[in-house]
């Protein structure tokens, strides 16, 4: 028993190098956020993403590094050095079978989202890695989606302009705005609103 215990783990151990982890949870904290925030917005803008890639081991950073050099096949990374290992970078592709990488277009807009998250994409460097994208430990999330708007309400069929915040998917409406539009005045009490029917 003991035996093929031991055997059953040189196995896996050394099968490790060759499969990729494709568990968000397996990067650090902050890149976790980060990749998470990344798939929400792809979501939000119909982008079929698939992460192919998260955390990997020096031990297979070294396996793919020898791709093409000491070991037969394509040349699939440039570095030793890699962000994978660090548990800070991803992979992705299109989720779409036979379309994987073909679509630049589909890159061209994941790279425009993680630009705007502050997320570094692959795509921009001078050796391009278009499926590739990477934080350093100082990310912060940007409250982008916490911009005050000018937007429609209606009450009875009757159209009001009001200002709201839309943030993870709530409505968030300026009170002075509701109360305005259904006939109320907004006083307050210390951080109470009080509202009083015209
Ligand atoms: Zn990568």
């Amino acid at each position: 028993m003991g035996h093929s215990t031991r055997r059953g783990r040189k196995v896996q151990r050394m099968g490790n190098e060759k499969k990729a982890c494709r568990d968000i949870s397996s990067l650090s904290p902050v890149a976790q956020r980060a990749c998470r925030a990344f798939l929400r917005e792809c979501e939000k803008e119909g982008l079929p993403v698939l992460i192919t890639e998260t955390y990997r081991s020096q031990v297979r950073q070294d396996y793919l590094y020898a791709q093409g050099r000491t070991r037969a096949g394509k040349i699939v990374t440039w570095t030793r050095n890699s962000r994978h290992t660090g548990r800070m970078a991803w992979d992705i592709c299109k989720n779409v079978k036979g379309q994987e990488y073909a679509d630049a277009a589909f890159f061209a807009k994941c790279g425009a989202i993680a630009k705007r998250l502050g997320i570094t994409w692959g795509g921009t460097w001078d050796t391009p890695d278009k499926p590739h994208f990477e934080v350093t430990k100082d990310w912060k999330e940007k409250e982008e989606s916490e911009v005050v708007e000018k937007c429609k309400m209606i009450i009875n069929g009757k159209e009001h302009t009001v200002e709201r915040i839309l943030k993870d998917g709530t409505n968030y409406i300026k009170i002075r705005d509701v109360a305005e539009a259904i006939g109320y005045d907004v006083t307050s009490k210390g951080n109470v609103a009080v509202l009083t029917k015209k």
